[in-house]
């Protein structure tokens, strides 16, 4: 496995960074996930958009424009032979003294992982999962902003060991009001009466790159979209619930703490728009 850092690529036994990183030291840093299918990169330049508004919002000056970022990700992956990859792009403020001020830090640190994308079992979209909401709430966006997508991930973290020792393979945070924000790694939907419904923006989360997609998506199916705030239990009662991200793409979820989410199975849904979404990865590589 060869991994690219700042311009150079490394086996991975060799590949190093600092231990004066300021991402290592403060979480200092930022990245994103992105999927290839085919060795072809689904929705790179959106990903690429989001770790430059992250980088803006931390006031990070990236060593490479959006050209230098696409060509370093397709450069990783072809480093690697890969067809089917999972592929993360980590930017850090990059090795200073010791201390908070960022200005300690002269020189980003730029790496891209590429590696082989393990496909999630099937049965957890033909059965779906289990969910459990947590009692850690996701961050206030006046403290950490969860629309950065920082590498200071604790929040999610304990989240996730919440869910753990819940059972369930992802845990829904609430935000500071108690609405539902999102998952550690995912953006939730509910199918309310045949509507979908999300989060907005503002209730404080990530807008998912595979949430936008999904959202332009059901419109194109005739699903009436509505990104409203919602509650846990509204989620509970909802007809169906599921989550988005770049490697699950449309994942059902049919227990929210331990009660069945409609007939506790998968919903059409959900199941309508998964196989909607891998339209558009073919349709949107195809013409690339
Ligand atoms: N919310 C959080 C907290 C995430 O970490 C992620 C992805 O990792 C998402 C939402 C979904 O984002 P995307 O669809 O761009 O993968």
């Amino acid at each position: 496995m060869q991994i690219y850092i700042n311009g150079k690529f490394y086996p991975k036994e060799e590949a190093k960074v600092s231990v004066f990183d300021h991402g290592y030291l403060y979480g200092d840093g930022i990245y994103e996930t992105l999927r290839a299918y085919g060795g072809m990169v689904f929705k790179l330049d959106e990903h690429i958009g989001r770790l430059q508004r992250s980088a803006f919002a931390m006031e990070l000056k990236l060593p490479l424009g959006a050209n230098g970022f696409n060509k370093a990700v397709n450069d990783t992956i072809k480093e690697n032979g890969l067809s089917e990859a999972y592929v993360r792009i980590t930017v850090s403020r990059g090795p200073g003294e010791i201390g908070l001020d960022p200005e300690l830090c002269p020189e980003p640190t730029v790496v891209i992982i590429a590696k082989e994308f393990k496909e999630y079992p099937p049965e957890m979209y033909a059965k779906g999962v289990k969910v459990a909401v947590v009692q850690t709430r996701r961050n206030h966006p006046e403290c950490l902003n969860p629309a950065i997508k920082s590498t200071n991930f604790l929040n999610n973290i304990f989240a996730k060991m919440e869910a753990k020792r819940a059972g369930a393979y992802e845990g829904i945070m609430l935000n500071h009001a108690g609405f539902v924000a999102e998952g550690t790694i995912s953006n939730v939907f509910m199918v309310r009466r045949g509507e979908l419904v999300t989060p907005p923006a503002i209730e404080g989360i990530l807008v998912g790159v595979t949430r936008e997609v999904v959202v332009k998506l059901a419109g194109g199916l005739g699903i009436t979209v509505s990104e409203e705030p919602f509650t846990e239990v509204q989620m509970r009662q909802a007809d169906e619930v599921f989550l988005t991200n770049t490697t699950m793409e449309v994942m059902p979820v049919t227990t929210v703490d331990g009660h069945a989410v409609g007939s506790g199975s998968p919903g059409d849904v959900a199941r309508r728009l998964r196989s909607a979404y891998r339209e558009e990865v073919i349709r949107c590589l195809r013409v690339r």
